[in-house]
């Protein structure tokens, strides 16, 4: 196992293969400091205060706490659901102009086309009542006038379906606009209500958030300079966790367990030593469970 483990070429093989249950055996071998190892990249070594150490876990806990509450807030459910329901209101008001316009443009079309209606049943009326009132006497002029009246029938009888045609379209343009009309509607409802309650999560979160920043301005000071520094440098390249208890031997950033000459060197630094996990590099803190 260890053999296998002096192979590997990337950093932390053996943690992606065992994950949380592999003793690094071969760490073993490497004493703590050795120049050229991986200890290298710690830095100058730092001390502080135990008590500013077991603070930096209070930090921790609230620097954790409000990643989570910021990943909640950009991750709610709420805010994909009001994204969909937004893309769909412009499509149905979208669909909802273009129904008003055809209605509209069929509207004037049918005035125009009973516009015609009426001239033509108003010019056919004037033949009806000439004819009537006697007026006509020409045989020929008789037989005009009488193919107009009859030409006009029939113009006025096409004229008509024209707008019998335009009715109908219009019927349906008039109930694709009521239907995208409640749609809309429907779906402006859902968005407000949506929206209402991802409001009142981002209240809710917002408090929660207010109140861990105010728990941390309070806890940073006790940390002190140097080791928040250190702290936040690691937290910034470690996934947002710069220090770990160390519990029970493990890492409780990493979850590995540090192997027992490794333990030995952690026991045998002084209190106000800062320790760091040989693995993952974060700070690790002592507890009273520490098993060291
Ligand atoms: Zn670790």
């Amino acid at each position: 196992m260890a053999g296998r483990c002096r192979r590997r070429s990337a950093r932390r093989p053996c943690v992606a293969r065992h994950y949380g249950e592999y003793r690094r055996l071969d760490s073993a071998h490497r004493p703590l400091g050795r120049p050229g190892g991986r200890s290298s990249t710690k830095g100058p070594a730092l001390n502080a205060d135990p008590a500013s150490q077991a603070r930096l876990l209070d930090l921790q806990a609230l620097d954790s706490s409000l990643d989570r509450l910021d990943h909640r807030r950009r991750t709610l459910p709420e805010l994909a659901t009001i994204d969909e329901l937004t893309a769909r209101l412009r499509e149905v008001s979208d669909a909802l102009v273009l129904a008003e316009t055809l209605e509209s443009d069929l509207a004037r079309d049918q005035r125009k086309a009973e516009g015609d209606v009426d001239q033509v049943r108003q010019r056919s009326d004037r033949d009806q009542q000439r004819l009537d009132a006697g007026q006509v006497s020409s045989s020929r002029e008789l037989e005009n006038l009488q193919s107009e009246i009859g030409s006009l029938a029939r113009r006025r009888s096409d004229l008509e379906d024209v707008v019998l045609e335009i009715m109908e379209r219009r019927e349906i343009a008039q109930a694709d606009m009521s239907s995208l009309a409640a749609d809309r509607d429907k779906l402006t409802a859902e968005l407000a209500s949506v929206t209402a309650k991802r409001d009142a999560l981002f209240a809710e979160i917002d408090a929660e958030i207010a109140a861990s920043r105010a728990a941390r301005a309070a806890v940073a000071p006790d940390v002190g300079a140097e080791l928040l520094a250190l702290y936040e440098k690691i937290r910034a390249t470690s996934d947002g966790v710069g220090a770990a208890a160390l519990h029970r031997a493990r890492c409780e950033g990493c979850h590995l367990t540090v192997n027992p000459a490794e333990l030995g060197q952690l026991r045998a630094a002084p209190p106000d030593a800062v320790l760091r996990c040989e693995e993952c590099l974060r700070i690790l803190v002592r507890t009273p469970d520490s098993g060291l």
